[in-house]
């Protein structure tokens, strides 16, 4: 009966559950204000050079200052950003922010790098990506050589036909592309072959292994020497030991990213760090 369901449903929702679902319809209620009220922000992580240590680009990371919740990080909003369809709003804001602030710090000569924007499988679904990001770019002046785009395996196995093609486009503008979390999902070693891929990004989860398991171990070196067979720049995400660090030099990784040296952090850090 519906009296038994209800009962049940009411059994099954824990405190701890309930509070997860307040959680998200807080979020959810309160993400669609967030943009106008000025609440989201970009942080940026820096990415180095293993041998020379000089950074070398920066990943766009976003955050969102709620009033009452504080500092919401992407992992428990981004997914209801996707599910309303924020994510097409919010992303193009990441877009131009991004931009805008790396146009920015190169016009004030306190650095001068490509920065990386994270992409979600939604802004390739009945969009017009290249058109969007060829605005953005025109607009704010940024050359193209210095965006650089993370998309996963997940929104490649989704979107295969759409992503090759839109990806070819942008790659004759000069933006380029990273694969995000490599090794995690359906790695498919014919996209890598198919897409005007520029960068390969190992998973943490693999850079956690080093020094505790020799298949995470294994999987990394394969991941290295596969990237530089194919001629594709590789960075470890994560990292967060000398030891890994160490690891990783050994394998002739090019460059890194991890609280090792640096959590992401917002604009005014960046600045301070490179006025040091
Ligand atoms: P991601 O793109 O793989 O980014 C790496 C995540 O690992 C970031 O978490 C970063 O803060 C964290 N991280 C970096 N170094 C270390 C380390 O040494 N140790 C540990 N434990 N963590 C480290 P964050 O900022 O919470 O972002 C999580 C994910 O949310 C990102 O994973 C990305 O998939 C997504 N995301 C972030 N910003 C955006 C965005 O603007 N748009 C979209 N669509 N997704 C975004
Ligand atoms: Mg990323
Ligand atoms: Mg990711
Ligand atoms: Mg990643």
């Amino acid at each position: 009966s519906a009296k038994e369901k209800g009962k049940n449903k009411y059994e099954l929702c824990t405190p701890a559950l309930k509070d997860s679902l307040v959680k998200e319809m807080k979020i959810t209620n309160s993400l669609y204000q967030a943009l106008e009220r000025d609440e989201l922000e970009l942080y940026y992580q820096p990415q180095l050079n293993i041998l020379s240590g000089e950074i070398i680009g920066l990943e766009a990371l976003i955050r969102w200052n709620h009033p009452e919740l504080g500092i919401v990080s992407p992992g428990d909003f981004i997914f209801i950003a996707e599910k309303t369809g924020l994510i097409l709003p919010i992303g193009e804001w990441v877009l131009r922010t991004a931009c805008i602030q790396n146009k920015k710090w190169q016009d004030e000569g306190i650095l001068n790098v490509p920065i990386a924007i994270n992409l979600s499988v939604n802004q390739f679904q009945n969009t017009q990506i290249v058109e969007m990001i060829t605005k953005i770019l025109k607009e704010t002046q940024l050359d193209p050589n210095d965006l650089e785009l993370e998309i996963t395996e997940n929104i490649i196995m989704k979107e295969t036909e759409y992503i090759i093609e839109s990806l070819k486009k942008l790659k004759q503008l000069g933006v380029k592309v990273a694969i995000d979390d490599f090794g995690t999902e359906y790695s498919s070693l014919n996209y890598i072959k198919q897409l005007p891929v520029d960068k390969i990004k190992i998973a943490m989860s693999f850079i956690w292994g080093i020094n505790i398991n020799d298949k995470d171990e294994a999987i990394i070196n394969v991941i290295i020497v596969l990237a530089k067979n194919l001629g594709l720049k590789v960075i470890a995400e994560g990292v967060e030991t000398r030891e890994q660090l160490d690891f990783l030099r050994d394998q002739m990784c090019d460059e890194v990213q991890g609280y090792y040296y640096y959590k992401p952090m917002p604009a005014k850090q960046i600045e301070a760090l490179m006025s040091r």
